[in-house]
């Protein structure tokens, strides 16, 4: 039975909750519909949200309750409940409401800034931003008592547990292996031929990808897929929004994109809808979060299996595009490996490199070896050392992500800890359904997102990234089920 302080806890997380979703939905249409004049008027009406958000969230009330609870047997589910709205509150209450204010019209500003930058590869533009949300950044962790290692809060921001010193540990032998693997891929003789992707008109990509990501398990009745700049997945369990782009010229961007953000949209349509505004209701953090896209876009969407019942039907929707295209070229098309300077253009062999590569600056802003002025620069050398490539200008090299106008650093090592985490779920899956692939083979996804819905999905936030994995694979994360899953997939093909 649940005891009358729980139930008024609860409700009170749920209020918060519920106007942190018109909040998600305002940030949604500012990146899918706003005019662009309108940047100004967005901004006033993000702070003030921020404002009654922050409110609602530091509610004075909530400080007896917890305390209340805290000295109370609670059942299991409650004590995740408890525990974390313990974490939240302190992290809020302990940020003053006009820094918040702040920072949300800076957030706003910041990403206008970048977006005009990026069109016209001026990173001066930008950088005053930057600046200012790197000063927030470290003010943040200060305030949170992070005084020394400011990075390592925001990292556990996003991944619970994780710090930059595990991070540097994982990465380090994760290099080691990859980057000669993809020298061994790039020298191959072996090139994708991508030439025959022309003229594939949008109406067209765009009921095919509606098909694909409907058979994977996305639930259209609680979600939408909509055109932006940057794909990405906002939302929760009850109403899912997912964003795309197309070019005719480049069909398996659009479709890989969404298959990426359909694995994000499957993860938050399979937390319990009931348990929203709890932590019960909430994702792990952002590696689990990447761990499901990629699983999805990469080991299922990007392997032999799934192609062999989607090509027929890829040929129907594209029938003189693809005439003369024969299996093996477009299979190695949709598995290409190349060099490109842009992170989310990159194939999932490279893309761990550009990850690293930002892992290594964020780390130097934090500890301030890096000014921001020297960003640029900095980028170009250690991405000659890394990725194996310098690009030609800013757009294509610092000013590519949106990442670092809505001041979210410590989010691309999620990137990385997120393939690592899909590679070992998937082979723990393989393992545990046998089979799996011939039903990938008939168009049936289904056993894998329930297997996905009872091991990751129903659990919530009730227990941390290293925890969860360790729980449902029986080993801590490591980068080697990657590296093995990269060998297995690229080598036949490449350097068979
Ligand atoms: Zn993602």
């Amino acid at each position: 039975m649940m005891s009358p302080s729980y139930q008024s806890l609860v409700k009170k997380l749920q209020r918060a909750n519920t106007l942190g979703s018109v909040i998600g939905l305002m940030g949604w249409d500012e990146q899918v519909n706003l005019p662009s004049g309108s940047g100004k008027r967005r901004a006033e009406q993000m702070a003030i949200l921020a404002e009654l958000y922050h409110n609602l969230a530091t509610d004075a009330s909530i400080e007896p309750l917890l305390q209340e609870l805290e000295a109370t047997e609670l059942t299991s589910d409650e004590q995740v409940v408890v525990r974390h709205a313990r974490k939240e509150y302190d992290r809020l209450t302990k940020l003053p409401a006009a820094f918040v204010t702040e920072k949300a019209v800076l957030e706003s500003q910041a990403y206008h800034a970048w977006a005009e930058a990026r069109e016209k590869s001026d990173f001066t533009h930008f950088a005053p931003y930057l600046e200012k949300q790197l000063k927030m950044a470290n003010e943040e962790a200060a305030f949170l008592g992070y005084q020394q290692n400011a990075y390592d809060y925001h990292i556990d921001r996003h991944d619970p547990g994780m710090t930059s010193a595990a991070i540097e540990g994982l990465f380090s032998e994760l290099k080691k292996d990859l980057i000669p693997l993809v020298r061994q891929i790039l020298d191959s003789p072996i090139k994708a031929r991508i030439d025959f992707f022309k003229g594939f008109p949008v109406e067209s990509q765009e009921s095919f990808l509606k098909e694909v990501t409907t058979r994977l398990g996305f639930d259209y009745t609680r979600g939408r897929i909509d055109v932006a700049l940057h794909p990405f997945c906002a939302g929760d369990a009850a109403d899912t929004r997912m964003t795309t782009r197309f070019h005719e010229d480049n069909p398996l961007d659009s479709l890989f994109s969404s298959v990426h953000e359909t694995g994000h949209g499957l993860y938050e349509q399979g937390l319990l809808v009931e348990a929203l505004g709890t932590a019960l209701g909430e994702a792990v953090g952002m590696g689990i979060h990447e761990s499901q896209s990629r699983l999805w876009e990469n080991q299922v969407a990007r392997g032999k299996a799934f192609w062999k019942y989607h090509e027929p039907k890829l040929r129907e929707s594209f029938p003189s595009q693809l005439e003369g295209v024969t299996s093996d070229d477009l299979y190695l098309a949709i598995n290409a490996v190349t060099l490109n300077p842009i992170r989310v253009d990159s194939d999932e062999v490279t893309y761990n490199l550009h990850i690293i590569l930002r892992f290594e600056l964020e780390k130097r802003l934090f500890s301030q070896e890096l000014k921001v002025a020297d960003l640029p620069n900095a980028w170009k050398e250690l991405s000659k050392e890394i990725v194996g490539l310098t690009p030609e200008k800013d757009a294509e090299g610092v000013l590519q992500d949106v990442h670092w106008s809505g001041g979210a650093f410590g989010y691309f090592p999620s990137y990385c800890l997120g393939n690592m985490i899909g590679a070992q779920l998937w082979y723990t899956a393989l393992e545990a359904l046998p089979n799996l692939e011939s039903d990938f083979a008939q168009g049936d996804f289904s056993r894998l997102l329930k297997w996905l819905r009872s091991n990751i999905h129903c659990h919530g936030k009730r227990y941390d990234t290293g925890e969860l994995v360790k729980k449902v694979t029986g080993a801590e994360i490591s980068p080697a089920y990657l590296i093995r899953y990269l060998k297995e997939r690229y080598l036949p093909l490449y350097c068979g």
